[in-house]
């Protein structure tokens, strides 16, 4: 698990890579007081925003995502130096924002236009009912440091597409990408309608006081007091928190494809992943042939920052701390470590690749988040062992289940209290911006993507009652005699009851 600490900071920061310690860049801070008055140009600049209407907005984002596109290197290079993460995975973020982009372009128009709802009832008919979605003027997002470029935008995108200003909070650990995100909002002919707000703890609590919606990712403990603070405006919150998601592996799995999703989703990013492969459960008659498997691509890995690795840096040392506790209170309590096992010498926050065996629930490894670069592997006797244990947890982001049978797979996974379960494949669901993605339990509240609701969450909906005549208009008012009131609840209390009559019978 993981919360920033709490930290006093200057007017200006300087920004280390955490592989090598190089300066990456320097941020001049928010100062909190300011932030009330960069929420009202942001909400004086969504009036016009919104008034340009969905295909407006379609062609401001179209041509983001073209700048995006051209300047899709420099935005890497500053994410590396940032972040100290590989290449490899440095380059996922920017398309995935493109690929957002493109889906919300293509469907906007229809997701924010007004919709007819059909009568209840029959007697209603006389009523035309219309929904529409206005926009909630500023979002607030609050962003944390582990994929800086796809946390700024991922929501921020759904929000700007359905009319409001968004006013962004990233992490202090990497405030530098937003900055460039920002400038290339601009730079594309995109009106002030992004803002950033650089800081920590207080910045983060002024920009839940002047928003109008909370958008925050970030550890389950942070998202508490993210909640409490927004309830004292009654700011409605989506919170998007940590995860300990489970990989199950049957007895049928395919065992090579099973191994290499979970090498890759456990590690990549060095972890650092909400929805990461935290801790596996192999089926007995299997267990051998998937943990040498799991080795042996461990083995042919390799860490370290920009190209020609697998995977990178952990953000800073702190970080590293997690994992190192978390593989040490392991081994001490009887679990063996395959690979890794302890820091690696050198500078740098790197943490080798660590595959842990003789692992149970006694072990935080095991029930706390490490966002760190392990892959904790338990056998277990039976499907019931596994499902029971992957359910043995306070989060419920997202699990994989692997088996030839993907009927039985699907089996599973619906016993599985998680928001997503991927099957044969691991993370891929983070891909489906059709599909809902949101935490159970203590991994959130909400969800973002969804279709149509990635933009909708963002809105207020105003329904609009019209009526189709005026031929009996007023008839329920008192300037009617009580008799005709009475008679007319009469004839509704009857047309009302034919429907469960019918059904009961
Ligand atoms: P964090 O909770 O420490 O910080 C997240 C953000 O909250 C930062 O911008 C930070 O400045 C801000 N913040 C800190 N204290 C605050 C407070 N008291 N009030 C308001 N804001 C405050 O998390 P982190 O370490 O930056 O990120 C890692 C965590 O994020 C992990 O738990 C990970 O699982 C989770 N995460 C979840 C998702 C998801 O989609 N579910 C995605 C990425 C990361």
């Amino acid at each position: 698990m993981t919360a920033t600490p709490e930290v006093d900071l200057p007017d200006t920061g300087t920004i280390r890579n955490p592989a090598t310690g190089a300066v990456a860049g320097k941020v001049r801070w928010t100062d909190p007081a300011d932030v009330p008055r960069i929420a009202a140009g942001l909400r004086e600049a969504q009036k016009e925003w919104e008034a340009r209407g969905a295909k407006g907005r379609a062609k401001v984002l179209a041509r983001y995502a073209v700048w995006l596109g051209e300047h899709r290197e420099e935005i890497e290079e500053l994410l590396i130096n940032e972040t100290g993460k590989s290449a490899a995975d440095a380059v996922q973020e920017v398309p995935m924002l493109i690929g957002i982009t493109s889906y919300y372009i293509k469907t906007m128009e229809k997701a924010l236009a007004p919709e007819t709802r059909p009568a209840p009832l029959a007697y209603m008919a006389v009523k035309k009912i219309t929904v529409h979605y206005r926009p909630r003027p500023v979002v607030g997002i609050i962003a944390p440091w582990n994929f800086p470029v796809a946390n700024a935008l991922m929501d921020a995108l759904g929000a700007l597409a359905a009319g409001c200003a968004v006013l962004l909070k990233p992490s202090e650990r990497t405030p530098l990408t937003a900055e460039l995100l920002l400038r290339g909002w601009l730079d594309s002919g995109a009106p002030e309608v992004l803002a950033l707000a650089q800081g920590a703890r207080e910045v983060s609590e002024a920009v839940i006081d002047n928003s109008d919606f909370i958008q925050f990712t970030g550890s389950s403990a942070t998202g508490v007091k993210v909640m409490e603070r927004a309830a004292r405006r009654l700011t409605p919150v989506s919170l998007e928190l940590g995860g300990k998601d489970p990989m199950i592996v049957l007895e049928d799995a395919d065992i090579e494809l099973a191994a290499n999703a979970a090498v890759w989703g456990g590690l990549f990013n060095a972890g650092q992943m909400c929805v990461s492969v935290e801790r596996v459960y192999v089926l007995e008659p299997v267990y051998d042939q998937f943990v040498e498997a799991v080795v042996k691509a461990v083995k042919e890995l390799k860490m370290g920052a920009g190209e020609g690795n697998h995977f990178g840096a952990m953000i800073d040392d702190t970080q590293v701390a997690v994992a190192d506790r978390h593989v040490r209170e392991a081994v001490a309590a009887g679990a063996k470590a395959l690979t890794g096992g302890e820091r690696a010498d050198g500078p740098g926050s790197f943490y080798p690749p660590t595959v842990l065996v003789d692992v149970d629930h006694s072990m935080p490894c095991m029930t706390e988040e490490t966002f760190g670069p392990t892959l904790p592997i338990m056998k277990v006797s039976s499907v019931e062992e596994a499902i029971r244990l992957a359910n043995d947890s306070p989060y419920g982001l997202s699990a994989s289940v692997f088996s030839r049978d993907v009927e039985r797979a699907k089996a599973v996974a619906l016993q599985i209290d998680a928001g997503a379960v991927n099957i044969n494949d691991v993370v891929a669901n983070l891909m489906c911006t059709t599909a809902p993605m949101g935490g159970w339990k203590s991994s959130g509240i909400g969800a973002r993507f969804g279709g149509a609701d990635g933009m909708r969450k963002f809105c207020r909906q105003e329904t609009i009652v019209v009526p189709r005549t005026n031929v009996g208009a007023g008839g329920n008012y008192y300037n009617n005699s009580l008799n005709a009131l009475k008679r007319m609840n009469k004839v509704m209390t009857k047309l009302a009851l034919a429907r469960p009559r019918r059904t009961a019978k």
